[in-house]
């Protein structure tokens, strides 16, 4: 066979320039920051890979959507645009727009949980689980022992266990259990796509007890292309048919489309059961906006039609992927310990055998990530011991097993030689990981702590 690399499906039409500031001013930078690279500015980093969210580029059909807002308080055309464009390619019936994941999560929340309910997911996601907790319910990890590993090499860590879900239904009763939260690429576990025949098990488990699957779709496209290159049956089906596939064999789908989505803001709530529908219309008007808007513009809603059927395009989703794994293989040819196997949005560094001589109070991964920014200017995120927050009845620290880094990478945005100036950097500090010492937490949110949390060194 001819070998083809996964080049980029687009040429550049407009750049942003970019500046690598001194060693001296990271150092002040970021110590004003408190250690923590959610308290950077922006024209402060060099390469920004915080987050892949609401961070793409956007392409000239988009901007050109931008200009055809129909910015109506009322029945705006656009929304009617991003309302075909979800029906069509992920397969929902009703749709909901919020203004961004976490509103539809709230949403969603609201309507199914009651006190004293029980949520099993495949791992947490932040906001997720906090508005699960705020409805009354109680999140309950029911993803394979697998995803907890940073070292096991299976190909679908996203999976949930079924023995694990089957044990929550029997210990709890179904009739506790609103629904099921699958997340299609399992973001705290590094990026891992679940397969299609799990889901399908989760599905024929879950009609049993007449309970619901709420799927996490925030990057269904990426999760897809994972099971076309793996799943044994799945070679010949292109990336949309399989996202339809997934999404049919669920009940509703929270959406942040600042992610697989290709937008900067925005969301949604979709569903097919119209009793939901009516109740998510009803709360709608109260917390985000109009059935027809909820908190997005015209423009955004345009924008976000046409981002999503760019989204699941295969040469899209083949150059996205091939880039993180182009930079996750640069690393294990290091030595450098990440997160086995590559994810999909993002290279996940595994503090604990990064720093071995921290202890995981001295919070590794944030002192990683704070490294990493003060040896290149490039921006990462804790994903450990800080995300994970604390315990809500005994108040003490999670300690969740992965403690990492997060290298995210945003759609469309950076070249492959910004992956071969963050590879540098990363080998620079692992190589003079020795000298790094650890921190401790001196202010500490009540909420979501890792966004607003500072540190000193100790
Ligand atoms: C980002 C994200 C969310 C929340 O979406 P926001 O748009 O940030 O509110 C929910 N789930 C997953 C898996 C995410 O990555």
């Amino acid at each position: 066979m001819r070998k083809r690399s996964w080049a980029e499906p687009y040429k550049i039409k407009m750049v942003e320039p970019v500046f690598m500031n001194s060693q001296k001013e990271r150092e002040i930078y970021i110590k004003e920051a408190g250690y923590n690279t959610f308290l950077l500015k922006s024209k402060d980093v060099y390469i920004d890979l915080l987050t892949d969210s609401g961070t793409s580029a956007m392409s000239d059909r988009q901007w050109a959507g931008i200009m055809m807002g129909d910015e109506a308080y009322a029945g705006s055309a656009n929304f009617y645009h991003m309302e075909e464009a979800i029906q069509t390619h992920y397969g929902y019936k009703y749709i909901i727009p919020t203004h961004q994941g976490r509103g539809a999560e709230h949403l969603i929340s609201k309507i199914l949980i009651k006190e004293g309910d029980y949520l099993p997911g495949n791992m947490y996601f932040t906001t997720t689980r906090l508005h699960q907790e705020l409805a009354g319910g109680t999140f309950v990890d029911v993803i394979i022992d697998e995803a907890h590993d940073s070292e096991s090499n299976f190909r679908f860590k996203g999976n949930i266990s079924l023995e694990k879900l089957q044990k929550v239904i029997d210990e709890k009763g179904a009739e506790n259990i609103p629904y099921v939260c699958m997340a299609t690429t399992v973001n705290m576990a590094g990026g891992q796509p679940i397969s299609l025949q799990n889901l399908k098990e989760v599905r024929n488990l879950t009609n049993k007890y007449g309970i619901r699957i709420v799927h996490d779709m925030t990057r269904v496209a990426e999760n897809a292309y994972m099971i076309q290159q793996l799943e044994e049956g799945y070679a010949d089906k292109s990336v949309a048919e399989i996202v339809l596939e997934i999404c049919n064999l669920t009940d509703a789908a929270t959406m942040s489309s600042k992610k697989d989505a290709l937008v900067s803001i925005g969301g949604f709530l979709a569903m097919n059961d119209p009793d939901v529908f009516e109740q998510a219309r009803n709360l709608v008007v109260v917390y985000e906006g109009l059935h027809t808007y909820g908190g997005m513009a015209g423009r955004d809603m345009e924008a976000l039609a046409i981002g999503i059927t760019e989204s699941i395009h295969d040469d899209h989703i083949r150059a996205r992927v091939g880039q993180v794994q182009y930079l996750g293989e640069k690393l294990l040819k290091a030595g450098v310990p990440i997160v086995n196997p590559i994810g999909t949005h993002g290279v996940f560094l595994d503090a604990k055998k990064f720093l071995p001589h921290l202890t995981q109070d001295q919070f590794p991964a944030q002192t990683l990530a704070a490294e990493i920014y003060l040896d290149s200017g490039v921006r990462t995120m804790e994903r450990g011991i800080v995300s994970a927050g604390r315990n809500s009845e005994t108040g003490e620290h999670n300690y969740p097993n992965l403690e990492l880094v997060r290298l995210t990478i945003p759609r469309r945005v950076y070249t492959q030689a910004h992956m071969d100036v963050i590879a540098e950097s990363v080998e620079y500090v692992y190589e003079n990981r020795e000298k790094i010492t650890g921190m401790k937490m001196i202010f500490e949110p009540k909420y979501l702590r890792f966004f607003q949390a500072r540190f000193e060194k100790i």
